[in-house]
């Protein structure tokens, strides 16, 4: 991303050796000749630094900073034409994040502008990681005959939960309705493929409402079913 610099200066021969040494550096830049209307551009713009003459028609430099900080903790760099000066507004503590000499080399304000967009940009910017794919984590709680994803949950009959942990501990392995059964009903009572059926048909529905936009359990015809999601961040726990 190109960062933009507002130049604040009232004396163009200044602005354009600015401008001319910032573009070279890949910076865009944006000029303005005098103090009325800088605070509005900023709030409007929001730029990512300003470099901010203090002598300035219309209003002074003093006075923008002040106002700008009042709204923005956008970097500031003055521009002031005497040394003497910077003790001064040091003293003030406008809250600028340096100070400028005139006259200057052109160098040295490009050096101090990526100084101090470098400096800020490691104190604000948290570090870069994607953010987290959402609903990744699926907790069956067996204690409690719940499962939960997120801040969801839903409670699980015995028959619907060991259903489920049976299959989701071999994502995308099909299983028949025979083995769900044997797993599911260790008294060997017969129970028809129907009441499977009918036990997965519900649990999908719980699935559903914590997990709107997952499809979980799939029918595979004539065989039976299988847990599989196409989120490759998915995650079951038992707890
Ligand atoms: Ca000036």
């Amino acid at each position: 991303m190109t960062e933009r610099i507002l130049i604040v200066e009232d004396e163009p021969k200044i602005a354009d050796l600015l401008q001319k040494y910032l573009h070279n550096a890949s910076y865009q830049t944006h000029w303005l000749n005098s103090g009325i209307g800088v605070s509005a551009w900023v709030r409007e713009q929001n730029p990512d630094l300003i470099l901010l003459d203090l002598m300035l028609p219309g209003k002074d430099g003093l006075e923008i900073c002040k106002e700008i900080r009042q709204f923005s903790h956008v970097p500031i760099i003055m521009l002031t034409a005497r040394v003497e000066e910077i003790d001064r507004l040091l003293g003030l503590e406008l809250g600028a994040d340096d100070y400028i000499c005139k006259p200057f080399s052109p160098r040295e304000v490009v050096a101090r502008i990526k100084a101090t967009l470098r400096r800020v940009q490691a104190f604000c910017v948290p570090p870069q990681s994607p953010p987290p794919a959402p609903n990744t984590l699926l907790e069956l709680d067996r204690d409690r005959l719940v499962v939960r994803s997120g801040s969801h949950e839903t409670s699980l009959t015995l028959v619907e939960f060991e259903l489920l942990a049976a299959l989701q501990q071999h994502p995308g392995r099909i299983f028949g309705r025979d083995q769900l059964m044997s797993r599911v009903y260790t008294d060997n009572r017969i129970v028809s493929d129907r009441t499977i059926d009918s036990h997965i048909k519900k649990l999908r529905k719980k699935l559903a409402e914590i997990l709107p936009n997952q499809d979980l359990i799939h029918s595979v015809y004539s065989v039976g079913y299988k847990f599989e999601s196409d989120n490759k961040n998915f995650v079951t726990v038992i707890q």
